[in-house]
C-alpha cells in the first residue's frame, strides 16, 4: 500500500469520470478523509500533492492541526463529521469549511462564534438524503427552511450541500441519491437567486459516480490511506 500510488490511481479515475461528464477534472477537490490516520500518513499524502484534509471529530482534528499546521502550510482543513453545538466554538476556530450544518440551533451557534472571531465561516448543509435514522443531516423536506434561515446569518457563508447516501456494494445504486442532491442544490439556487459552488459527495467506493453527477468535493479515506486504524 503506497499512498502516492493510491493518489495517482484516484486522479486517473477522476479524470475519466470528469471527461465522461464533460467536466474539468482540475475543478474537483480531493479531500483526504484522515480520521483515525496518524500524522505520518497525512504528511505522506501532502507530499504526494493533497492539499485538502477532512476530519470527523473536532478534538482529533484540533490535535492534528496543531501538530501539522507549520509542517503543512498549504493544507486546508475541513470538518466532515457531525457537529455538537457545544463544540461549535472550536470548529469555527480550526476549520475552514464545515460540511455538517444540519439544524437551526447549530446555525445560531456557528454564527455567534464566528462573529466573535471576526470570521465569516464557510459551511455546507448536510442533507440526510437516504432519511436514515442513524445519520446526521437535515431531512430533505426541511432543507429549504434551514437554508432560508442560515443564509440570513451574517457570519455564515453557505457554499453548497453535502450528503452521505446509504451504503451499497453496487455503486450505481448511489447515483440517484447524488443526482437528488444536485437537484436540491439547483432548486435552492433558483428559489433564492444564489450561486452555490459546492456539492460534497462521493467516497472511496463511489466517487466516480458522484463526479458524474456533479460532485465538486470528493471525500476519500480508505482508497488513499488504506484501512482505518481503530
Ligand atoms: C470516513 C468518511 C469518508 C471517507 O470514507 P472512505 O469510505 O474511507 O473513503 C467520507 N466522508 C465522511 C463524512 C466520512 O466520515
Amino acid at each position: 500500500m503506497n499512498i502516492r500510488e493510491n493518489i495517482e490511481k484516484i486522479k486517473n479515475i477522476i479524470k475519466k469520470a470528469a471527461e465522461k461528464s464533460g467536466r474539468n477534472p482540475d475543478e474537483i477537490i480531493i479531500l483526504a478523509a484522515s480520521k483515525t490516520q496518524p500524522v505520518e500518513k497525512i504528511i505522506q499524502a501532502y507530499e504526494a500533492g493533497i492539499r485538502y484534509f477532512g476530519e470527523n471529530r473536532v478534538q482529533e482534528g484540533m490535535k492534528k492541526i496543531d501538530q501539522l499546521k507549520e509542517k503543512l502550510p498549504e493544507a486546508h482543513w475541513h470538518l466532515i463529521g457531525g457537529l455538537q453545538t457545544n463544540k461549535a466554538k472550536y470548529a469555527v476556530r480550526y476549520f475552514e469549511l464545515i460540511h455538517s450544518l444540519d439544524r437551526k440551533e447549530l446555525a445560531d451557534e456557528l454564527d455567534k462564534r464566528a462573529g466573535k472571531l471576526g470570521k465569516k465561516q464557510d459551511v455546507l448543509i448536510e442533507v440526510n438524503i437516504g432519511e436514515e435514522e442513524t445519520k446526521y443531516g437535515v431531512k430533505p423536506e426541511n432543507l429549504k427552511e434551514l437554508f432560508e434561515y442560515s443564509i440570513r446569518k451574517e457570519n455564515l457563508n453557505i457554499l453548497g450541500l453535502m450528503c452521505i447516501p446509504p451504503y451499497f456494494e453496487d455503486k450505481e445504486k448511489s447515483r440517484p441519491y447524488f443526482r437528488q442532491l444536485r437537484e436540491m442544490k439547483e432548486d435552492l439556487e433558483k428559489t433564492f437567486s444564489v450561486s452555490l459552488p459546492h456539492l460534497s459527495m462521493g467516497m472511496s467506493h463511489d466517487f466516480d459516480v458522484a463526479i458524474e453527477e456533479g460532485a465538486t468535493i470528493v471525500r476519500i479515506g480508505t482508497a488513499i490511506f488504506g484501512e482505518r486504524q481503530v
